[in-house]
């Protein structure tokens, strides 16, 4: 079982469309990404990194820790997509996620989700 290895079809396009994303535009194609086991188990290992540098799940740019919000691994770049390193991503929380994408409560991208990982 391989998942990781091969640039596969669904890699290259999101490489093609990233530019999209960062317009604020719909990438369907990112979403399946974020299911696909390959970036469910690099999540999980950006959230196991922290837990052994600060001893805790948090934001890395306010106080606030996984008990109090639900945090967001945000992509600092797009360039390794679907073979990120871990300093490709930073954990934040939903707030400074949707400062950082520009996104308030009252003008909130209908292409954007709540929960939504970017
Ligand atoms: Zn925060
Ligand atoms: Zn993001």
């Amino acid at each position: 079982m391989t998942d990781a290895g091969g640039s596969t079809s669904w890699q290259k396009r999101l490489l093609r469309r990233k530019r999209l994303h960062v317009l604020g535009l719909t990438i369907e194609e990112y979403d399946k990404y974020l299911a696909t086991p390959h970036w469910q188990e690099f999540r999980k290992r950006v959230f196991a990194q922290q837990r052994e540098r600060l001893g805790r799940n948090c934001c890395e740019r306010c106080p606030k820790s996984a008990e109090e919000t639900k945090l967001h691994v945000h992509h600092l770049t797009y360039e390794r997509l679907g073979n990120e390193n871990l300093e490709d991503v930073q954990i934040i929380c939903g707030e400074c996620h949707d400062k950082e994408h520009g996104r308030d409560a009252a003008n909130r991208s209908r292409h954007y989700r709540p929960g939504y990982f970017d």
